[in-house]
């Protein structure tokens, strides 16, 4: 049986981030994927601030194109910001994580594609991991130090019962990627565009996000809760469909993939963050933005604070991982309470006309304030705005 210092689960960003910083260090890491491609699973749209680069030293080569503008359109308003400037990336999801693995594999990581994770046990001071290849019958064993659960919303090793799982309040997205006539492409390059109200997207938001080689990735995210106003609404891609033949009208396209996911999270961030040695980081942590359902550099800072931990543990400067699960309490909980309410009122409660007046204030935020209460959560800077847009009426 091979034996490792941390064996992770799961080859999305929490995953491949914690693989690739760990064997950095020069941890022996064993990192498994139960998709044989990247490909396979290709459902996130990707959209990030541009200091998610530098940050998570993160390559050229991951991105799907870069973004300048961000446009956001209600039922009956669009309001525009430009810039000269990149302003932040549109990933390509499949590159994204093959960068991380292959630079993880670079630093002596074993990567085992197509392997699935099936269930683990305790035997004195280490876990055995059982595990399934694909294109195998018999399952094979593993032995780790630590084990971590990196499989987003499936939560696979960290529970291992339904029973024991917190409730969890639930999003469902889906999203196309169509290739365009170069004339449709030019219309979305370079510019997050947003799609709100209850026209294009009740009880949730849509997007046109552009990648290189003139194609666009339109979607929709649900929440799965009744709308205080709308008893009900039409199947997730009847919304994305609409705009791609009301909004995008292409003179030409070709659907090149459909993919999407579900977001199970934790109100209050009540997930099991940690037993025993195993511990949980991403989404199986919930450390996705619910307001923005965007998650992909909050699931690489989560995985450099378990890094942190995993360390100390390995060289046992510490026995426990509940400071792991203070730190990422005190890191994300203030702020991720703060979107959830405001997440529950806009796309739960309020009527299209009070999305079309909330949109209508923004008029008078600059990009920069734009960004700091999209990206960074500074809702006062929002306030700010519609102060002065009912000032000047
Ligand atoms: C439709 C949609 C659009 C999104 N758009 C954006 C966006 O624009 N920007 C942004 O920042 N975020 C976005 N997100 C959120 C973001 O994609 C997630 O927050 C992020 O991927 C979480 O990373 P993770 O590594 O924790 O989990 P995941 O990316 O879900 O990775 C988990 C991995 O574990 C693997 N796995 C699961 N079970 C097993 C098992 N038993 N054995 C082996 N492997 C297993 C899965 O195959 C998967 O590869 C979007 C999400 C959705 C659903």
């Amino acid at each position: 049986m091979s034996d490792f210092d941390v064996a992770i689960v799961g080859a999305g960003p929490a995953g491949g981030q914690c693989a690739r910083i760990l064997s950095k260090e020069g941890w022996k890491v064993l990192l498994v994927e139960q998709h044989e491609t990247f490909l396979a699973n290709n459902f996130s749209s990707g959209a990030c601030p541009l200091e998610v680069l530098e940050t998570y030293d993160l390559s050229e080569q991951a991105i799907g194109s870069y973004w300048h503008n961000i446009e956001i359109n209600t039922t009956n308003i669009c309001r525009r910001w430009e810039s000269s400037n990149s302003l932040g990336v549109v990933f390509d999801f499949a590159k994204l994580r093959e960068f991380l693995a292959t630079q993880a594999k670079v630093n002596g990581c074993e990567v085992w594609m197509g392997c699935r994770y099936l269930k683990s046990y305790q035997e004195s001071d280490c876990t055995v991991v059982n595990l399934k290849f694909r294109d195998r019958s018999e399952p094979i064993s593993v032995r780790t130090k630590i084990l971590v659960d990196a499989t987003g919303y499936a939560r696979s090793v960290i529970y291992t019962s339904k029973k024991e799982r917190p409730n969890f309040l639930k999003i469902a997205g889906t999203e196309y990627l169509l290739k365009v006539d170069e004339e449709t492409y030019q219309k979305y390059a370079k510019t997050l565009t947003f799609l709100f109200g209850h026209y294009w997207s009740p009880k949730g938001y849509s997007w046109i996000f552009p990648m290189d080689n003139c194609q666009l990735k339109t979607g929709t995210v649900i929440y799965d809760e009744p709308h205080k106003l709308l008893p009900k609404i039409n199947p997730l891609k009847d919304y994305t469909k609409n705009i791609i033949k009301t909004h995008i009208k292409p003179k030409s396209y070709e659907v090149l993939d459909v993919h999407g996911s579900v977001v199970e999270y934790s109100k209050e961030l009540c997930d099991r963050y940690y037993q025993n040695n195993t511990l949980a980081i991403g989404d199986a942590v919930s450390t996705i933005n619910y307001l923005g359902a965007e998650g992909i550099r909050h699931a690489f800072r989560g995985s450099e604070i378990a890094c942190r931990h995993i360390s100390a543990c390995l060289r046992r400067d510490i026995t426990s991982f509940e400071p792991y699960q203070q730190e990422m309490q005190a890191t994300f909980r203030k702020d991720w309470n703060r979107c959830e309410t405001i997440r529950r009122k806009v796309y739960l409660e309020y009527s299209d006309r009070k999305i079309d007046l909330g949109v209508a204030y923004l008029k008078y935020l600059t990009l920069e304030d734009l960004i700091d209460v999209l990206f960074h959560y500074k809702f006062e800077k929002f306030m700010n705005g519609s102060r002065r847009y009912l000032a000047l009426k």
